[in-house]
Formats: structure tokens, sequence, C-alpha cells
């Protein structure tokens, strides 16, 4: 083994969609709670730019395509053993209601659109990402 592969593990995910980045942060949980000896680097492959949010998700298509779950059923982080490195984040209502401020309350009930799951995804990605436990390196490699 070169003397560069031996000193941290390395994993890829390939596909960064909703399911790539759940197994992202319980891979991050799974190290956190525990730690090898050697660092670990992980390498996220894929093919867009919106790490997170997969084409079914890409936050650019029009509004008028809705998700056909209601949005209260939509929540990053439910997990709990190991617990979240990032801390628990905001289910979609809740972080949907911070973030534009609508004139009524959610209920949960609604379908909304695609493209705004799709900023939750991706805004998501970006809260793990920033809270990587020590000996933790992340690459993203769009392609
Ligand atoms: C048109 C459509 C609409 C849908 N709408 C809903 C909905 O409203 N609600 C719902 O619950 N489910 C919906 N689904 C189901 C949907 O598949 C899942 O909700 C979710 O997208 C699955 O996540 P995933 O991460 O497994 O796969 P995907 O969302 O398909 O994500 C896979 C990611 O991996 C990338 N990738 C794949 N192969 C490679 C590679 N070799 N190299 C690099 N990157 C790669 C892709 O570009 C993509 O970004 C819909 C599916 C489709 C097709």
């Amino acid at each position: 083994m070169r003397e560069g592969m031996s000193r941290a593990h390395a994993v890829a995910i390939v596909g960064l969609g909703p399911k790539g980045l759940y197994c992202l942060e319980r891979l991050l949980a799974e190290f956190h709670a525990r730690p090898l000896e050697r660092p670990l680097h992980i390498h996220v492959f894929n093919r867009s730019a919106t790490f997170g949010a997969s084409p079914v998700y890409d936050p650019h298509q029009p509004d008028f395509i809705l998700v056909n779950i209601s949005v209260g059923e939509i929540d990053l982080w439910t997990a709990e053993d190991p617990p979240i490195v990032a801390g628990r984040g905001p289910d979609f209502v809740t972080w949907y209601q911070e973030r534009f401020q609508p004139r009524g309350p959610l209920f949960g009930t609604e379908y909304l659109p695609r493209a705004v799951v799709g900023q939750y995804l991706v805004e998501g990605f970006n809260r793990i990402r920033d809270h990587l436990p020590n000996g933790v390196t992340l690459w993203c490699h769009q392609g």
C-alpha cells in the first residue's frame, strides 16, 4: 500500500440526491460516535452542482411542479442514534416559515413546489458540510 493511502480511510458516495445525503449524514454520525484511529476522507460525487438535491428536486425547476408528499412529512433531521453531528436542524415546515415568512402558517398538509424542497435539501447539505467531525475531510466532485 502506498504511504499516502495508509494514512487515511477513504469512502466514496456516488450520487448525492436525498438518499446520498442521508447516507452522508449517518456516516458522519457513526464516525463521530465511534472515531477511527486514522482520519476519514469522504468523496461525494454528483452529476450536478446542487449537492443534496437531485434533478427530482432541482431548485431551478418551475414552481408549478409540486412534490407528491405533504410537506409535513419532510424532515432531514429525524435520526437520533447516533446523534446528528450538526445537531437537530429544522423540519421542512419550520424551515419554510422562517425562510419565507408566509402570511399564514403552514399546516403540514400542503403540497409545495419541488424546487423549494430542493432548496431545503441543499441547505441541509451545507449544514452537514459545515459541521464535519474532527478527522473528517469532505471532497465534493461534480461529475
Ligand atoms: C419525476 C420524479 C418525481 C418525483 N417526485 C417525488 C415526490 O414529489 N416526492 C417523493 O417522495 N418522491 C418523489 N420521487 C421519487 C424520488 O425518486 C425520491 O423522492 C428521491 O428523489 C430519491 O432519492 P435518491 O437519492 O435515491 O435518488 P435521486 O433523487 O435520483 O438522486 C440520485 C443522484 O445521484 C446522481 N447520480 C446518479 N448516478 C451518478 C453517477 N454515476 N455519478 C454521479 N452522480 C450520479 C444523480 O444525478 C442524482 O443527483 C420522484 C421521482 C421522479 C423520477
